[in-house]
């Protein structure tokens, strides 16, 4: 059995994701921009919430807690290290932790970078990945508080994982950055392709996520700074670090 997942578009580019397991009926949602579209979707699909998961402490990913808590009695969890700027915490967690969905075990990860005590949730037997403001579709989150060495080994951690796994990321900011991605490889075909079927998702209006972790290890330029392409174009040479390729594209991001 594995978890049925619904994408729910919030405020202008956030996704909240309900996470439910028909066989004990348990839901969760990670992240909780606003309450209501999460309320709507509960009624409709006629699910109790359960647990709040939350990724990080930015207002677009926790402002609908409250009201969200006070709506269903959901128990909230969120990172121990982010835990003094969180809403209220029933249960706070870490690297390594497990977070239940009915029958499923959750793990935490450790993603710091866009801020220090981000955190993502992969849920193994599902195959799913909610990776928030750190792993994005073609993407990764902007530096807020972390360094950019700190980033690439919360992405590191993420590479390691199954490359079938979903990547549930928090914004439709996809076709922004495929648009950046092309300017660092733009004679990557898979990208070339990514970026035609990503269009014709928006045409629909359509979530360009989950994407696969397969598809961001061939296309996300933040996930490629190995590539001999890549560092040729930049400047770099087959002795320099992964850590300092990655660095440069993000910088360039910034400037994009
Ligand atoms: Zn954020």
């Amino acid at each position: 059995m594995t978890l049925d997942i619904v994408t729910i578009p919030c405020l202008s580019d956030n996704y909240a994701y309900l996470l439910h397991d028909a066989a004990s009926g348990d839901t969760a949602v990670v992240d909780v921009p606003e309450a209501a579209p999460i309320l709507r979707v509960l009624q409709e699909k006629g699910w109790r919430l359960g647990t709040i998961l939350l990724t990080h402490h930015h207002p677009d990913h926790v402002q609908g807690v409250d009201e969200l808590r006070a709506a269903t009695n959901a128990q909230v969890i969120g990172a121990a290290a982010d835990r003094h700027r969180l809403p209220a915490l029933d249960a706070a967690v870490s690297e390594g932790d497990a977070v239940r969905v009915g029958g499923e075990e959750g793990r935490v990860i450790d993603v710091s970078g866009h801020t220090v005590g981000h955190v993502a949730f992969h849920f193994p037997q599902t195959a799913a990945l909610f990776s928030a403001d750190s792993l994005m579709a073609c993407g990764c989150g902007r530096l807020f508080e972390g360094t950019p060495a700190m980033m690439w080994e919360s992405l590191s951690k993420l590479m390691s994982l199954p490359p079938e796994t979903r990547v549930y990321s928090g914004h439709e900011y996809t076709t922004g950055n495929i648009a950046f991605a092309l300017t660092i490889e733009p004679e990557n075909g898979m990208l070339k392709s990514r970026q035609t079927e990503v269009a014709a998702l928006r045409a629909r209006m359509q979530p360009t996520v989950p994407s696969t972790l397969s598809e961001e290890l061939a296309t996300n330029p933040f996930l490629r700074p190995g590539e001999a392409g890549i560092r040729r174009k930049l400047g770099f040479g087959s002795d320099a670090e992964d850590a300092e390729v990655f660095a440069e594209i993000r910088h360039r991001k910034d400037a994009f």
